[in-house]
């Protein structure tokens, strides 16, 4: 009955899919390019009964700190997901803006502007890479939000700050050139957050849910100068991160908490590189995509090789990538989980 009070494009939604919503049971979990490294919080809460500040003062401050910002350069989160979904409901109208992604790239683009009925300008992640400026720059269109992640998830590839800058220049009072770094820990020298000194339509996307190791914290960051951040401030929810939340996330970004990412980050880059070893050694892999991030994606000769994996409990992500169905992307784990990704590929046809 209630169906047919749905707007059209809520109707054709599908429900977002993934191996945890789909209870797969697994031992190795590489699917999701979450940190192997849980670390222990603890809690002292004893004010629950008053809502949270709508922006944690010391988190703020904190991640100041960490991205060398001022406060009104940065706004909390919940995830970076919510951070996509923000600018989309502040800066574009349903059924009238658009966004311009460059595919195969990140999937919640599509699908936060599919929820809010804008419409989406569908350009090769190859058209960002080896394109001229002024032709990425026509190809975009009219498009209010121009997403550029960066690394690509899922293909790792990088694009050059200077060709981002090169981009907002050309944009510049047309669009948005949104910086999704959910992996940038993994290459902090390749981060456009220092373009923010130059330029006014440039936010960037942060999370703590990849090398910070707290994807089950729900929080990430939305950097951007404070006239671009106004607007969003009015949209974002009055209170968005929990009193817990919130004491959490100050103690993970603390100097200490910093230095512990980065030597976990130097740990995961180092097993990324044995990863790619085993992988251009294999038979079955045809092809590697070398990049960037705490994961890696590749081709595989045989599509069945997934199940098998599968039913000896290492979880990993297939995806269809240029049109085939055989490709799969690893998330970079531990010693003891490369050892089971080892076994799986040592196993014979
Ligand atoms: C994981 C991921 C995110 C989402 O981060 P959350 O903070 O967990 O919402 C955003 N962008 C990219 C490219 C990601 O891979």
């Amino acid at each position: 009955m209630s169906e047919s009070l749905l707007p059209k494009n809520i109707a054709e939604l599908k429900a977002y899919s993934s191996a945890k919503s789909e209870k797969l049971t697994g031992t190795t979990w590489l699917n999701a390019n979450e940190s192997p490294y849980a670390k222990e919080f603890q809690l002292n809460l004893n004010n629950l009964n008053r809502y949270p500040e709508p922006q944690p003062e010391n988190v703020i401050k904190a991640y100041c700190n960490y991205s060398q910002l001022n406060p009104e350069q940065v706004l909390m989160t919940r995830g970076a997901d919510e951070g996509i979904e923000l600018l989309m409901r502040t800066y574009c109208e349903s059924g009238k803006d658009s966004i311009a992604i460059f595919t195969p790239t990140y999937g919640m683009y599509k699908v936060s502007a599919d929820t809010q009925n804008i419409a989406i300008n569908e350009l090769d992640q190859s058209l960002l890479l080896d394109g001229e400026v002024c032709e990425i720059t026509q190809s975009v269109g009219n498009a209010k939000l121009v997403f550029v992640c960066n690394p690509n998830n899922p293909t790792g590839s990088l694009t050059p700050v200077s060709k981002i800058a090169a981009l907002a220049k050309s944009l510049e009072g047309k669009a948005i050139v949104v910086v999704d770094e959910a992996y940038i820990e993994f290459c902090p020298e390749q981060s456009a957050v220092s373009l923010l000194q130059d330029f006014d339509n440039i936010a960037v996307l942060r999370t703590l849910s990849k090398a910070f190791a707290l994807a089950g914290l729900r929080t990430g960051f939305l950097l951007a100068n404070a006239d671009l951040l106004v607007a969003v401030r009015k949209v974002i929810a009055p209170y968005p991160v929990s009193t817990a939340v919130a004491l959490i996330a100050e103690q993970a970004l603390s100097s200490d908490s910093v230095t512990q990412m980065r030597r976990q980050v130097a740990i995961l880059n180092g097993n990324k590189t044995r990863l790619k070893t085993l992988l251009s050694e294999s038979s079955k892999v045809t092809q590697v995509l070398s990049g960037e991030g705490n994961f890696v994606t590749l081709q595989l000769r045989n599509k069945c090789d997934i199940d098998v994996a599968m039913r000896t409990g290492t979880i990993m992500r297939p995806f269809t990538l240029f049109g085939e169905d055989n490709w799969l992307r690893i998330s970079i784990g531990n010693e003891q989980e490369l050892e089971q990704v080892k076994l799986w590929l040592e196993q014979p046809e």
